[in-house]
């Protein structure tokens, strides 16, 4: 009937790889066994709760450290970060950004924070990113160069900024990326809010484009409750990006002017101490994320009909969240073995709606979607928490 597709061999082949007594497993758990309780308690017992303390420097330090990226500022969320950082690319409004339909709302809002349009790309089955060689075609037909400005010549509006996401945790091509952004003069930022502590040919997500963000939102692989960074190797971005964070108050003892329209995005110390104990168990959180993925990996190679995505060769990832791909031929299945797992205590979930498939971005200019269209019916999330 089902052409030998198993649902109930998926099901065993999960519950073996996840052998565990709870009556429910989530798909991404926080760790808190480190100095959380330390930490948070200072801030408590010192009165330092708010937008500045000795923890956010602190969690900077390690950010930039860990990442290898020459800045990084601590604001309340990846959303605000990625605002931030369009800003700074000069979006404004009437302005395109390109970003894949295949990725969660946030990065889309954030382009419609500036008063800009996103325009949805493709993605490729190699990496679950932004696929080069189609975008490359595809600008080749649609966008032209005018006075250093790329112009989308069917809307006749400017394409301002590149925003590849690091689909959970895995690095998209950034090679032929970065070279597309140079040739068509568009700012490249990358969404980096899954992939902390993956790496692209070596070096650490985020250091390639003109900026990138982080999320630690409570489901990423560290979290600080809610919040979110801004990595870059550019000191006037930086500069810039602390100042907007911060209602653009200008430096002074007492007096307080300020200089432009800003936001007040600065992660509270409360927020950053707990940060700074998760920073402390990182290497381990990504230890135990590969390994669960190699015994996804190999529970899974016998079962016919369905694979675990694996890292391209040019990639490793941190595998924040694992996924199960389903054969082309096998979709139809895909909701019943949702309801199963779930059934089962087994939380599972599919890939995000297609960005241009909900109602306030429907209407926005897109490529051709196949990829992103057959991702999104084959993908499966499992329970990728770190104490699996
Ligand atoms: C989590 C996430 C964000 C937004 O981060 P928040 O901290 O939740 O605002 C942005 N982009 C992607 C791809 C994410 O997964």
């Amino acid at each position: 009937m089902n052409n030998g597709f198993n649902s109930s061999a998926i099901i065993e082949t999960l519950q073996n790889v996840l052998s565990n007594n709870r009556d429910f497993i989530a798909l991404h758990e926080p760790c808190f066994k480190g100095n959380e309780w330390n930490y948070v308690k200072e801030c408590l017992d010192s009165g330092w709760v708010s937008s500045s303390g000795q923890y956010v420097d602190r969690l900077e330090k390690h950010l930039g450290e860990f990442t290898g990226a020459s800045y990084a500022l601590a604001v309340v969320n990846g959303t605000a970060a990625l605002h931030i950082c369009l800003q700074i690319a000069g979006v404004s409004a009437g302005d395109e950004v390109l970003i894949p339909a295949l990725t969660f709302v946030a990065t889309a809002n954030a382009v419609s924070y500036c008063g800009a349009i996103p325009h949805f790309i493709d993605s490729e089955e190699k990496t679950l990113g932004v696929d080069p060689d189609k975008l490359d075609r595809y600008l080749n037909e649609i966008a032209e160069v005018k006075s250093g400005v790329c112009i989308n010549k069917m809307t006749g509006r400017p394409i301002k900024a590149l925003v590849p996401i690091h689909t959970f945790g895995h690095p998209a091509d950034m090679e032929p990326l970065t070279e597309l952004s140079k040739r068509y003069r568009l700012e490249l930022i990358e969404d980096a809010a899954e992939s902390l502590g993956s790496y692209y040919k070596e070096q650490h997500t985020g250091n390639i484009g003109k900026a990138a963000i982080l999320s630690f939102n409570g489901n990423k692989i560290i979290t600080t409750g809610g919040g979110g960074a801004i990595l870059t190797n550019d000191k006037s971005t930086f500069v810039l990006a602390r100042h907007l964070a911060a209602q653009a108050k200008l430096p002074h003892i007492w007096s307080f002017h300020h200089d432009m329209v800003a936001y007040n995005y600065r992660m509270p110390n409360i927020n950053a101490a707990l940060g700074c104990a998760q920073i402390e168990q990182l290497p381990g959180f990504i230890k135990k994320k590969r390994a669960l993925a190699l015994r996804y990996q190999e529970a899974f190679a016998r079962i016919k009909g369905v694979k675990i995505f694996q890292e391209a060769d040019f990639a490793r990832s941190n595998y924040w969240l694992n996924v199960l791909l389903l054969d082309e031929k096998h979709t139809d299945q895909r909701d019943s073995l949702l309801d199963l797992s779930n059934k089962q205590g087994i939380m599972t979930r599919p890939a995000w709606t297609l960005m241009h498939k909900l109602p306030m971005y429907q209407s926005c200019p897109h490529m051709d979607l196949n990829q992103a269209e057959s991702l999104e019916r084959r993908i499966i999330n499992l329970p990728s928490s770190v104490f699996l």
